[in-house]
């Protein structure tokens, strides 16, 4: 096999149960050659999956690529089912056109859901595993978010789930997956074990960098060795509302799968046994407030980072919830900057007015979700910018293009407030620094993000800087703010008493 022939596909998605409708509009889809040229490009726009993967193929030898097509939706509502058909379908037709395939890679994000299925992910590898046969590997990446079914584990042989969160090894994940995919090709097998706990982590208490989700993770890396290939364990994404919501434990080994499984086993039975810490502490509203005036009147107080956390558009959030900014500038708290507000109409309004001009600033005009409050304020537009820039060093979109689209920086009161008009979470200081707003002046920065911002901003930030806000949202780690319709109970800690059993295997 001089050149292996290996199909490049996959659909990038996170969806919400409470958010709005995906329709193919709403995503980012890369066909066909667009999608290798763009993971070799200096500043690539697809998925981080994507570039590792292609770029550690591209090192490690010959290959042909195949690449059908990147569907990203990122985090957002679940998928029309109709559109999600049409694009199982275009997949279908591009692996069957590609053959004879002597691989697949899937650069997965592994949490989507549709208006009709709970499991797309699984639905796809299993599409891809009829076509291929059982012989060909397949290879995925997943983020730690994904919610895993038996499926999605059955049809591959080999699974690398994000490691960090912030996820900033994205790339280095792809790597593995050429990596894997390259033994897999000179005949390697593997045998895998999963187990899914129902233990439903809220958003907030999945970072990697302290707690208990880090420890597990860094522990199950240190019992890697020639015949433990891969320890991939899943907080999974509470708003999906799935029968697969739950934390999710994959051991990959050479063909060892006794193993892997009393590995999978042992990693389950530490967390379960340290699940309350799992539960999350959040600020109130009011204490944000009182903070950022105290901060305000004493400069000897170090300044803070709140996150609001419940809308998060790394979650499903719309990135336009107004609790806070209307709290701050009712307490007219000083050296207060907040972003990124997703407000399309209103940017856009600011950028026809020009910088220097004053007006009554209309937040969520355009918008009918409940959650997504009206809110209206005299405002003077301080900066305009096309949004377009390089993501920090250190942060989750570290030399990736940013694009926030046509962004205004706007003075609301004593707020600062950046409007943009491309919905995403505020991943570094640069989303500030690059538009023209001071994070290191500011006494208070409110960031739209659930934790991706934590690694771009730690370089100002210590972790004790940083105050989760309790406000309503559709990325709430308050979880009796939902109605769960669809996960498997009794299941931590929406069900203080339930109880798990270690399989018998
Ligand atoms: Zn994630």
């Amino acid at each position: 096999m001089t050149a292996p022939r290996i199909a490049v596909l996959g659909l990038h998605h996170e969806g919400n149960r409470w958010a709005p409708v995906v329709h193919r509009a709403d995503m980012r889809i890369t066909s066909g050659a667009a999608l290798v040229e763009d993971a070799r490009a200096p500043h690539p726009r697809v998925t981080g999956g994507t570039v590792g993967f292609v770029r550690g193929m591209d090192e490690s030898g010959a290959w042909t690529p195949m690449p059908i097509v990147l569907a990203d939706a990122g985090a957002a509502g679940p998928l029309d089912h109709a559109m999600y058909l049409e694009l199982k379908e275009e997949m279908r037709r591009g692996l069957e056109a590609a053959m004879p395939l002597d691989g697949v890679y899937f650069a997965e994000h592994g949490a989507s859901i549709s208006t009709g299925s709970h499991d797309p992910d699984g639905e796809l590898y299993a599409m891809a595993r009829a076509i291929v046969g059982p012989s060909v590997p397949i290879v995925t990446i997943l983020d730690l978010h994904a919610m895993v079914s038996d499926e999605m584990v059955d049809m591959v042989d080999y699974v690398s789930a994000y490691l960090t969160n912030p996820h900033v090894d994205q790339v280095e994940r792809g790597r593995e997956c050429a990596r894997a995919m390259r033994d897999l090709l000179a005949g390697m097998k593997t045998a895998k074990a999963f187990i899914r706990l129902p233990l439903m982590a809220p958003q907030v208490t999945q970072l990697t960098a302290s707690g208990p989700y880090g420890e597990i993770i860094d522990y199950g890396q240190t019992r890697l060795d020639d015949t433990v290939l891969n320890v991939s364990i899943l907080g999974g994404f509470t708003y999906g509302d799935t029968p697969y919501n739950g934390m999710a434990f994959i051991v990959t080994t050479r063909g060892d799968e006794a193993r892997a499984r009393s590995l999978c086993r042992e990693l389950a039975e530490r967390t379960w046994a340290e699940r309350h810490r799992f539960v999350p502490r959040l600020t109130s509203a009011e204490d944000c407030v009182a903070g950022a005036l105290a901060r305000a009147a004493d400069p000897s107080l170090p300044a803070a980072v709140i996150a609001d956390v419940a809308d998060n558009p790394g979650g499903g959030g719309r990135g336009n919830t107004v609790w806070l900014l209307r709290a701050l500038y009712e307490a007219k708290a000083e050296g207060v900057v907040l972003g990124h507000l997703f407000d399309a109409p209103l940017a856009a309004e600011a950028h026809r007015l020009g910088v220097g001009a004053r007006f009554d600033a209309h937040f969520n005009r355009a918008e009918d979700d409940a959650r997504s409050e009206p809110f209206s304020a005299p405002a003077t537009v301080l900066g305009l910018s096309d949004g377009v820039f390089v993501g920090q060093e250190g942060g989750s979109r570290a030399g990736m293009t940013v694009d926030l689209g046509p962004t205004a920086v706007l003075q609301v009161g004593t707020i600062k407030v950046a409007v943009i008009s491309k919905r995403q979470q505020t991943i570094d200081p640069g989303y500030f620094e690059n538009i023209g707003v001071s994070v290191t002046d500011a006494r208070t920065v409110v960031v739209k993000s659930r934790g991706h911002f934590r690694a771009g901003f730690s370089k100002y930030f210590r972790p004790d800087q940083v105050i989760e806000a309790d406000v309503p949202g559709l990325t709430s780690p308050n979880l009796g703010n939902f109605e769960f319709r669809n996960v498997v109970r009794p299941l931590f800690p929406l069900d203080a008493d339930a109880t798990w059993t270690p399989p018998a295997w």
